[in-house]
């Protein structure tokens, strides 16, 4: 299973191991535990720093699970073979639990190694979902900072029951101390958000303040989607000192494959646009930035200060909020799992991929009937679904509905299910909300067009926005609040596009930036 060639690899990687560990496995009995113990053999033998032993231990829940621990208390459980996907995690626990360096932001180790109490996650997974190793990575990570958390990989593909008995439709699904914890797809930003919220027992010492708070920046930029990236490196080609805070770098670019309309990248992807912007920033040692992280609050002042949501305070003399927005929800079965396998939100970006096919938009508002008049010149019909009597769009976009014949609309018609075979939508079910039929529209494709939502509320009530939470920006990306800048889809700029957020974000810092320079003047 592991081939010479990553033999060799390995025991490079190995060398960073600075602590002796144990890799314990089951006594017990199972089919694939001979494929397991000489996988474990076969690692064990690169490094003079991890022995093997077979144990009965009641932690180990089978003949195919195996603890990795190292003397100090820090261990990493996985039951079923971590193989495919997971073969990763496999080696970067054994470096981890090794004592090899982490690479997450200090004021969240800060926090994670203060936690006091017992965290025991149970992490389902399979060995095909490309998600579920930046949990299973993310849980280990944590195991190896902190002896009071332990973290277990269970292949659900080799112990259907207990998908059966704990009724998980969808992977990764995360149980803490046995309570539904995270289920889907899920950023790991998202743990430490649930982690810092769930109001743990900490050790009263928490350097998570010290370290960023002693300066103050010239720029901060909150949000490392397209607008924030593109922020932080105009601001840093002035040679201004910016922190760059985000949960996630490429934000929503993240949750999407193809992409054909950045302007002289014919086709790119999300991941690998989200890598460029990541290498781009990297470029720039006068970019510090803080990754995984929120902000909970601005304080605007003559100086301002952001209230991070691990507690630490930053001083900054400028702020660009570039926070982005997300798409409404239908919150249907077959939604979140089928996105980029037939669900969409934005027609601009994903409609050619459907062209001469049959697909639904959802919702008859100005959104939705707008993409429904687009979609009608590419695909091959549209059937427009709008949950109230009547559409919502303006006449305008009504009578221009009215000259197309390729597109169908059905009013009183409320979403309930999107199905899909082999990974690809083939049907969309619906309650006619008259006669309270359930029925059928088979297509290739569904947008959702219920709105997008700004990420705005955490500065609800400090900078002016609109009624549907878009900040309000003049044309030089300025607020109503000296010194603080947005920019990208959380503002009111029309079309919620990436290049258009690229230049936004490059035109707040360059506001920013004269801003910084007439207040030094005055
Ligand atoms: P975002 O990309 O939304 O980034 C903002 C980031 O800030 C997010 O990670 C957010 O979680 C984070 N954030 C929110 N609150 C806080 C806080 N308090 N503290 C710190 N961080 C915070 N556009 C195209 O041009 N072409 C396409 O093909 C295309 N396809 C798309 C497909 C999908 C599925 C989606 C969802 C969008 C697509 N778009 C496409 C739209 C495009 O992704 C957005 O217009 C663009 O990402 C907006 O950039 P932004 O930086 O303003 O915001």
């Amino acid at each position: 299973m592991i081939t010479e060639e990553m033999k060799t690899q390995l025991k490079q990687h190995f060398e960073n191991i600075k602590k002796k560990i144990t890799i314990e496995y089951s006594s017990k009995n199972h089919d694939k535990k001979a494929e397991l113990v000489q996988m474990l053999e076969d690692t064990a033998a690169l490094s003079d720093s991890i022995s093997l032993k077979e144990v009965s231990s009641e932690d180990l829940r089978s003949g195919v699970s195996f603890a990795i621990k190292n003397d100090t208390n820090q261990k990493a459980i996985f039951s079923g073979i971590p193989g495919g996907h997971e073969f990763n995690s496999y080696i970067l626990a054994l470096l981890h639990i090794g004592g090899h360096a982490i690479k997450l932001d200090n004021s969240i180790q800060s926090f994670v190694k203060t936690i006091n109490q017992p965290l025991k996650f149970t992490t389902y997974v399979s060995l095909s979902c490309h998600n579920c190793p930046d949990i299973v990575q993310m849980l280990n990570q944590f195991a190896a900072l902190n002896g009071n958390i332990e973290n277990e990989m269970i292949d659900g593909g080799v112990f259907p029951e207990l998908i059966e008995e704990n009724n998980i439709q969808g992977v990764p699904t995360v149980f803490l101390n046995g309570e539904s914890f995270l289920t889907g797809k899920a950023e790991p930003a998202k743990i430490i958000e649930k982690l810092l919220s769930l109001n743990l027992k900490t050790e009263a010492a928490n350097d998570s303040t010290s370290s960023a708070n002693q300066k103050t920046y010239d720029v901060s930029i909150i949000g490392s989607g397209p607008a924030g990236v593109s922020a932080a490196i105009y601001a840093a080609r002035k040679g201004l000192e910016v922190l760059l805070i985000g949960d996630r770098i490429g934000g929503q670019v993240r949750d999407t494959m193809d992409i054909e309309n950045l302007i002289s990248n014919i086709k790119t992807t999300g991941p690998t646009l989200s890598n460029d912007l990541e290498s781009h920033l990297q470029e720039y040692k006068n970019i510090n930035i803080r990754k995984l992280i929120k902000v909970q609050e601005i304080v605007p002042g003559p100086t301002h200060v952001l209230k991070l949501k691990t507690g630490e305070e930053v001083e900054t003399k400028t702020i660009i909020l570039a926070t982005g927005a997300k798409w409404r929800e239908l919150n249907v079965p077959g939604e979140r799992e089928n996105i980029g396998k037939g669900v969409a939100y934005c027609p601009h970006c994903d409609g050619p991929f459907f062209k001469g096919k049959d697909v639904a938009v959802v919702g008859g508002g100005n959104s939705g009937v707008e993409a429904a008049l687009d979609l009608s010149g590419i695909v091959n019909k549209v059937t427009l679904l709008e949950f109230s009597d009547e559409l919502k769009a303006d006449k305008v976009l009504r009578d221009k509905l009215a000259t197309l014949n390729n597109i169908e609309t059905i009013t009183s018609a409320q979403t309930i299910e999107i199905d899909a075979k082999d990974d690809a939508v083939t049907s969309l079910q619906y309650k006619d909300r008259t006669s309270g039929d359930t029925k059928s529209v088979d297509l290739a494709g569904v947008f959702i067009q219920i709105g997008l939502v700004p990420n705005s509320e955490f500065v609800k009530g400090i900078v002016d926005m609109t009624e549907y939470g878009e900040i309000k920006v003049d044309d030089h990306c300025q607020t109503n609040i000296p010194g603080v800048f947005a920019a990208g889809d959380v503002t009111t700029t029309p079309f919620k596009q990436i290049v258009i957020a690229i230049g936004e974000g490059a035109k707040a810092a360059l506001s920013a930036f004269n801003h910084l320079l007439l207040k030094a003047a005055a």
